[in-house]
Order: C-alpha cells, then sequence, then structure tokens
C-alpha cells in the first residue's frame, strides 16, 4: 500500500531480532474491517496492525478491548490472548513513549495544547493526561469535535483557543494540516507562527514529510521541534512486543521507517 512505513518498521524489528516473521500492508475497502479480522482467525495471523478508516469498525469482531481502546473506540493493534483476539490503542502511549525515551522530555506536570480532534488528537489526549499533564487545552476547527476529545482528559481538559498555544509547554499537531507539504518549502500552519516562542517543545505527528513548516517555525522560534517518527516508532513497537514476546530494537525501526 503506498505511504504505509508499518511494514518497514516491523520488518527491522523481526529481523533484528532474528524472528523469521513478516508483515505485509493488505488493502482492506472501508467497511471490512470486521471481516478482515475474521480473516484474521481463519488465518491464524499473529497479530494486525489497524488504520484509517477501519478502527472502530473492527471492533465488533474482537472479544475484549483494552481500556485504552475502549475509552477511545479506536483500535491501532490486534493480538491474541489465548482463545481471545483483544484490541489496543498504542497511539498516544507511543508519543508519551518517545518523548521520554528518544528526547528525555517528561510530559507529567506540562501545560499542553492538541491542536486537532481527530483519532490521533484524541489518543494523545487520553496519553498525555495519564501520563500526569497539569492541563491537556485542545484546539479544534470544529468544536463539537473538540468537546470530545476534551472529556477523555477527565479534569486536566479544557476547550481552548489558539491563543492558548502561547502559554502552552508542549504543543502538538494532530491535525492534518502539513500532510504532503513541499519538504523544506512553504506550506499551511495548524497555528500561526506567532503563537510559538521559545521554551516550548513543538510536535507534529505528521511524518509525510517528518520536515514539516511547523517544525520549522517552530525552530526558528527557538522551541524544540519534535517530528512524527517516534511516535510512529514506539506506537508499532508496543504491538510488536505484544505479539512476539521480545523487546523491538527501535533503532531498527526508525532506520527502516526512515527508509522510504
Ligand atoms: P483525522 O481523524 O481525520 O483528524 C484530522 C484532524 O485534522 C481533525 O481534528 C480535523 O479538524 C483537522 N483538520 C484537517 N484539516 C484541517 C484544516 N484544513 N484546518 C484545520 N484543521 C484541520 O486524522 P488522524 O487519524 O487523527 O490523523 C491526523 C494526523 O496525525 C495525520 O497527519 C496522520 O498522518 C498523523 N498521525 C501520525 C501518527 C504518528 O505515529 N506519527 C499516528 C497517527 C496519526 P475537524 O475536526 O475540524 O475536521
Amino acid at each position: 500500500i503506498r505511504h504505509s512505513r508499518s511494514p518497514l518498521l516491523a520488518n527491522a524489528a523481526f529481523r533484528a531480532a532474528g524472528l523469521d516473521w513478516a508483515m505485509v500492508a493488505l488493502e482492506v475497502a472501508p467497511g471490512r474491517g470486521a471481516a478482515a479480522v475474521e480473516g484474521m482467525r481463519s488465518l491464524g495471523l499473529a497479530g494486525l496492525m489497524v488504520t484509517m478508516p477501519h478502527k472502530a469498525d473492527v471492533i465488533p469482531a474482537l472479544d475484549r478491548l483494552t481500556a485504552t481502546a475502549r475509552a477511545l473506540g479506536a483500535v491501532n493493534s490486534i493480538t491474541w490472548e489465548g482463545q481471545d483476539l483483544v484490541g489496543d490503542n498504542t497511539d498516544g502511549a507511543g508519543l508519551v513513549a518517545s518523548l521520554r525515551v528518544d528526547h528525555g522530555i517528561e510530559p507529567g506536570d506540562a501545560h499542553c495544547v492538541v491542536l486537532g480532534a481527530g483519532g490521533a488528537a484524541r489518543s494523545v489526549v487520553l496519553a498525555l493526561a495519564h501520563a500526569g499533564a497539569a492541563e491537556v487545552v485542545v484546539v479544534n476547527r470544529t468544536p463539537e469535535r473538540a468537546e470530545v476529545a476534551v472529556a477523555l482528559a477527565g479534569r486536566v481538559g479544557r476547550l481552548g483557543t489558539p491563543a492558548d498555544v502561547a502559554g502552552a509547554d508542549l504543543v502538538v499537531n494532530a491535525t492534518s494540516v502539513g500532510m504532503g507539504a513541499d519538504p523544506g518549502g512553504e506550506g499551511p500552519m495548524p497555528v500561526e507562527a506567532a503563537r510559538l516562542r521559545a521554551g516550548q517543545v513543538v510536535v507534529d505527528l505528521v511524518y509525510q514529510p517528518l520536515e514539516t513548516p511547523l517544525l520549522r517555525a517552530a525552530a526558528t522560534a527557538g522551541a524544540r521541534p519534535v517530528d512524527g517518527l517516534g511516535m510512529l516508532v514506539h506506537q508499532a513497537a508496543t504491538s510488536i512486543t505484544w505479539w512476539t514476546g521480545r523487546d523491538a530494537d527501535l533503532a531498527a525501526m526508525a532506520a527502516g521507517a526512515r527508509s522510504v
């Protein structure tokens, strides 16, 4: 499948672990997610990574969900536990793990602004609240969707506006704005550059391209830019460890992801 980095990541991890496993990307038509899970049962596949638009559609075909997947109503990883197929959502925890492990950034006690309220944003909001963030402010074009995301953060959640960005320690772009932007060139921004400031950490979940207009503006403002690759690697690593019972080689996976 075009643009799919997941097999590159997973196959790099399998190779590094000396495992004779392979991941392949399979195109599944919209509305056929649950049928694909039935195929997993029949074929005896060890695991599935699930992407849009199937993250909610697969749920009725599963035996159980983790607490995170249940809260989000979205699954990005499926594995066997005994005879049961269990769905998890590793996206948000992947970001938190990447911040801590790859960048030495602790989101606990941070004042956070999440731009966007789609699937990725909701997983990040939940994970930042679980990590102990002091505040998780959600800013989104469509306010009704923002409210759903805010509720996931419980007592630290708040609906915000772009003006909140200036006061944040950690800014996460979880909109798709910047996706497909010309690498190194001008492009649309999810928030005005003037709202960014020195001392902030600015994360862009967009990983196509890795260096987005937002990250360039963050560097110019003296903020610390963090690209979306680490989240991609860590969310996949959690799945791979779940499937294989072995730690995934994060460096091998990152190298695999960068090879496209
Ligand atoms: P999604 O569910 O479709 O949500 C898209 C979000 O972007 C919504 O909040 C939407 O606002 C907002 N948006 C889209 N176009 C906009 C515009 N022109 N102006 C302002 N807001 C706009 O998508 P998703 O699955 O959450 O993915 C979002 C991004 O995260 C994608 O670029 C995806 O590749 C990336 N992602 C990265 C990772 C990683 O591991 N690095 C993991 C997952 C996703 P409305 O609600 O107003 O429509």
